[in-house]
């Protein structure tokens, strides 16, 4: 048996960066994660650091979202000093492609309700035509009409994160045991005791970040967190000369080493997290028709993943009612919030209360309304 300030379940990059988080904040904490076996999206994902059609109808989780990429330099540079290794970021900001008059239409009117519902925060955006678009993304295809661009967008080596963090957070003295799929939470308020396989934890705060796993482990602690898979299929190239300097939407960008990292569609096929002909192909043509010169770039891996997606696709964080201390936190854009979480979010914890400008990503929103009880 052992007592530390703080477990946390999940080592992906969302339980990574908040248990590096609450470390930086001098808690002892201690990570449980299940292992290979698990969903782990912090594995197989992009890589981007995306703002740009973040929050569409909630501001709240736009200025979240854009927070964490201003805060994405100092992290990158912190984990860089602390453990030497190198997630490198790129922020020259991204584009989305469109591919007609009305899609361009269709695209600004988006831009604009991030404008508008930004209010005094602003959300600064160019629509680039065909010969703008060339300027900034040499080589663009024929059939690309222009693209909307943001400079909050970014990229970077999402494995190089996911290790930085693990590395950062052992350093700072942080506890990480692999291969410990939590089964039992016993709860009560700011008292928590978690098995996994032959581990006893107990401590006054646990926060859960399971990925997936968490949709089972939530009612333990008197929560209900909806999350679905979904699934994305990614391909990469052979290394080529840098010739992409910022990432296009719809899965197109290039690595530092030179590779396209291209894909990224979206299927609910529950959790079947196989690869498809059908998916990687509709990633290729995508690819071909923004940047023809890629048809002769050889795919050398193609691997799929599983989203982790709440009803309406914004982040879920919440402390239970029941059982305070013990708190969740979900998102389908880990990669992006994670300066947020590492900062914001674990200093919040930390202090025992998640910040106002939160609320609003709670699990209260899925609850139904007491008009709407039984109605068919
Ligand atoms: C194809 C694809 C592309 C993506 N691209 C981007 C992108 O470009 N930018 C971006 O920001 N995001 C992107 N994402 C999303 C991003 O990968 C996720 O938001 C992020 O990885 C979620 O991290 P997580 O830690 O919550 O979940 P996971 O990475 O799934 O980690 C959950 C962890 O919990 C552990 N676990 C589960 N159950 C238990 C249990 N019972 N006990 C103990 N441990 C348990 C697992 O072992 C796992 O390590 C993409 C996702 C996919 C699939």
């Amino acid at each position: 048996m052992t007592s530390i300030d703080a477990i946390v379940i999940g080592g992906g990059v969302v339980g990574g960066a908040l248990a590096f988080g609450l470390a930086r904040q001098g808690l002892k904490v201690k990570v449980l994660d299940e292992g290979d076996i698990a969903y782990r999206a912090s594995r197989g994902n992009a890589g981007v650091v995306w703002v740009q059609g973040k929050g569409y109808g909630c501001p709240e989780y736009q200025l979240w979202t854009r927070r964490s990429a201003e805060d994405w330099p100092n992290l990158a540079a912190e984990l860089l000093d602390g453990t030497n290794l190198d997630v490198r970021l790129e922020n020259r900001g991204g584009v989305v492609p469109y591919f007609s008059e009305e899609g361009r239409d269709k695209r600004q009117a988006l831009m604009e309700q991030l404008r508008i519902e930004a209010g005094n925060a602003g959300f600064e955006y160019d629509m680039l035509d065909r010969r703008e678009l060339a300027r900034l993304v040499p080589g663009i295809g024929p059939k690309v009409f222009g693209a909307s661009y943001t400079a909050y967008d970014g990229q970077v080596n999402p494995l190089n994160l996911l290790r930085a963090l693990h590395a950062a957070f052992l350093r700072l003295g942080g506890r990480y045991v692999s291969n410990a799929r939590v089964t039992k939470i016993e709860a009560a308020p700011h008292a928590f005791t978690v098995r996994a396989g032959v581990e006893t934890v107990t401590a006054p705060k646990l926060i859960l970040a399971a990925g997936l796993g968490t949709v089972a482990l939530a009612p333990s602690l008197g929560l209900s967190v909806p999350l679905e898979p979904q699934r994305g299929q990614v391909m990469i190239t052979e290394r080529v000369d840098q010739t992409l300097p910022l990432p296009v939407q719809g899965g197109i960008r290039q690595t530092h080493e030179g590779a396209f990292q291209l894909g990224g569609t979206a299927g609910n096929t529950g959790f079947d997290d196989r690869t498809t002909i059908q998916g990687l192909s509709q990633g290729a043509s995508f690819a071909v028709d923004c940047l023809p010169y890629l048809a002769g770039v050889k795919v050398v891996r193609a691997w799929s993943a599983l989203r982790i997606m709440s009803p309406d696709e914004f982040p879920i964080y919440e402390q239970s009612g029941e059982f305070p201390g013990a708190f969740v936190a979900t998102c389908h854009s880990g990669v992006t919030l994670a300066a947020a979480h590492t900062y914001r979010l674990a200093k919040s914890i930390a202090g025992g209360a998640l910040p106002e400008e939160l609320a609003r990503l709670s699990t209260r929103r899925f609850e139904k309304s007491a008009a709407n009880q039984g109605q068919p």
